[in-house]
């Protein structure tokens, strides 16, 4: 099964997923993961890329699908309950992914979970966002529940934090700008199609973990 997370960065995609995945053995696919690791590269590729992240602009459509069926097909899409966090993100992106199920896997249940935020908040949380550039993990400098248990290290693999380039404000804005314009349309997109799910996720990371977990079983 095929669980799609829509949602504005800093809604709390990547740390319901990474939930998911430990309690529940969830298969995360973050294209924002795969592609912070590309850029550890020395290539001329990981060169163009950093520089996209950096700007927070999105990648080219057709270099964010090849990355991600690179890693879609390492699982059994009819088995596995998959999570892609971060794709699609604009309608061209959709229409790939949708054409592909399609075309291999024609009854695949596909739901989308969008994850709802006021945009004050999401300034808030990612302005105060560490996260463990080995893992991914994502902690809160400031909000307790989300605190790493020792100030500035990874509380699973005791990497140090680091803050995202892309969590600067100059690049948070231009994401929601880019939010707003290209993914924002998935809402209706999905909806027409009649599997997309609202969630509210002004909550605590444990209170909304249940209700997409909730969710993501019907
Ligand atoms: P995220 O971790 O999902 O916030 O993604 C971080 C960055 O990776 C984005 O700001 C984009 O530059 C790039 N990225 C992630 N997913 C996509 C996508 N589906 N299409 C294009 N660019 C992406």
């Amino acid at each position: 099964m095929i669980n799609i997370f829509l949602g504005a960065p800093g809604t709390g995609k990547g740390t319901v997923s990474y939930l998911l995945k430990k309690n529940c053995n969830y298969k995360h696919l973050s294209t924002g993961n795969i592609f912070r690791n590309i850029t550890k590269r020395n290539t001329q590729i990981a060169k163009k890329v950093r520089d996209i992240l950096k700007k927070g602009e999105l990648v080219d459509d057709q270099l964010t699908f090849k990355v991600l069926l690179e890693d879609l097909e390492k699982y059994n899409l009819k088995k596995d309950n998959i999570i892609l966090d971060g794709y699609p993100r604009n309608i061209n992106q959709a229409e790939i992914l949708l054409e592909y199920f399609n075309r291999h896997y024609k009854d695949l249940k596909i739901s989308v979970i969008n994850f709802k935020l006021p945009e004050s908040v999401i300034i808030e949380r990612l302005t105060n966002r560490l996260i463990c550039p080995k893992c991914g993990k994502s902690y809160h400098k400031i909000f307790f529940e989300l605190k790493p248990q020792k100030e500035w290290y990874c509380d699973d693999d005791g990497t140090k934090l680091i803050q995202r380039e892309d969590d600067k404000i100059k690049s948070i804005k231009k994401r929601l700008e880019i939010y707003n314009k290209e993914t924002k349309p998935l809402i209706k997109y999905f909806t027409n199609r009649d599997i997309l799910i609202n969630v509210d996720v002004n909550d605590s990371s444990e209170e909304v973990y249940k209700k997409v977990f909730e969710k993501c079983q019907n």
